[in-house]
């Protein structure tokens, strides 16, 4: 079967061409998934019905299904469980600011890169999303809500670098003028730090914002964190950072997951300022979420405080990442393990 919501408008012209089709019929079709998120081909009332039927024939739209949702009574943040053609199951989020909605979509179900304090990642990667599966979770959450999604992150579930391909198109399909229509600039992928795919993605020139999950100060500490690190050294990283600036002017941001007692104290602080000073990026501290599956703490009040003067002193752009949707907040990815769990019992 043909996946057919996966496809860039480029793609879609030329799939109709080889069908024997006019090309008017892709922007038709696209714009079906793409604008008014159409999930059926019957809906389709400007396509010819033998059209229609030879789709069919060919084609899966890797469509979500939604299993659940959960709402934050505090902050209104959602919460949703969606179950993909082949029965496998990822989770996004939804989170509503001032400046509008931002979805957290998943780019894989499951992860390969095994970071210590990430509950993705405990069950191993079971496979890469299409980019339909990744559109399709902020479709889905857009006809769930019937509010207008303004801003993306790539931050859920999966390293998006490691599903690159799919990735850019992802990017395509949801900046296109034909579709949604969000810009580049309202996106923001996360990766743990594959340096050659940040130099490729250098490359591409978009316009998105790069984030990177740094987490220590330094290679030994990153190490115990995140099995990435024995690959690529932070000089490495950052130097990939750096060509990343110059190519695309965008400025970065790092993530730092605070962890008492492992990567929270003023000397840790200190020494993070040594490595980005200069650098034109902004710092996002993120107090760890605990998973049951292993020991890690947050870090207590009064370091996290710390840590943040600190960067401030040495004019490092930082701030302490708010937490959404508290009681509903099984920690990244728990929610999908818990379920997968539930299924195997
Ligand atoms: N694989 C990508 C994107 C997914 S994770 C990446 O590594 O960036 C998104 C962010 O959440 C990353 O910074 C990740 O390190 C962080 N994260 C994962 N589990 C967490 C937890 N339990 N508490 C706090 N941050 C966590």
């Amino acid at each position: 079967m043909i996946d057919i919501r996966s496809m860039t408008l480029k793609e879609l012209e030329q799939y109709m061409e080889s069908i024997g089709e006019k090309k008017f019929r892709a922007k038709q079709v696209y714009e079906w998934f793409h604008k008014r998120l159409a999930l059926s081909f019957d809906e389709m009332n400007n396509i010819p019905k033998a059209l229609k039927e030879k789709l069919k024939e060919q084609c899966t739209m890797m469509e979500l299904k939604e299993i659940e949702h959960f709402v934050s009574k505090i902050d209104g943040t959602r919460k949703y469980l969606f179950e993909l053609e082949d029965g496998n199951i990822i989770e996004s989020v939804l989170m509503k600011y001032k400046h509008g909605n931002s979805v957290c979509i998943s780019s894989q179900a499951g992860c390969r890169m095994g970071c210590k304090f990430c509950a993705s990642t405990l069950g191993g990667l079971d496979r890469s999303l299409t980019p339909a599966e990744m559109v399709g979770q902020i479709y889905a959450i857009q006809k769930d809500t019937g509010e207008r999604v303004s801003n993306v992150v790539v931050m859920g579930t999966g390293e998006p670098l490691d599903n690159y391909e799919n990735l850019l198109r992802f990017i395509t399909l949801l900046s296109d003028e034909n579709g949604l229509n969000i810009s580049q600039r309202n996106l923001t992928v996360s990766t743990c730090g594959i340096v050659p795919k940040i130099q490729s993605l250098a490359d591409e020139k978009l316009q998105i914002t790069l984030a990177i999950s740094l987490h220590a100060p330094n290679d030994a500490m990153r190490k115990e964190l995140m099995p990435i690190a024995y690959q690529y050294s932070m000089d490495e990283l950052l130097d990939a950072c750096k060509y990343y600036f110059e190519q695309t002017k965008r400025r970065m941001t790092f993530e730092y997951s605070l962890v008492a007692g492992v990567n929270d104290t003023s000397s840790n602080a200190k020494e993070l300022c040594k490595r980005l000073k200069g650098f034109p990026c902004h710092v996002n501290l993120i107090p760890v979420n605990p998973i049951k599956e292993r020991d890690f703490k947050q870090s207590v009040p009064e370091s996290i405080r710390d840590f943040k003067n600190i960067l401030e002193k040495n004019r490092v752009n930082v701030t302490i990442r708010r937490e959404m949707g508290r009681d509903i907040n099984a920690a990244c990815g728990q929610l999908r393990r818990q379920k997968l769990q539930e299924k195997e019992n």
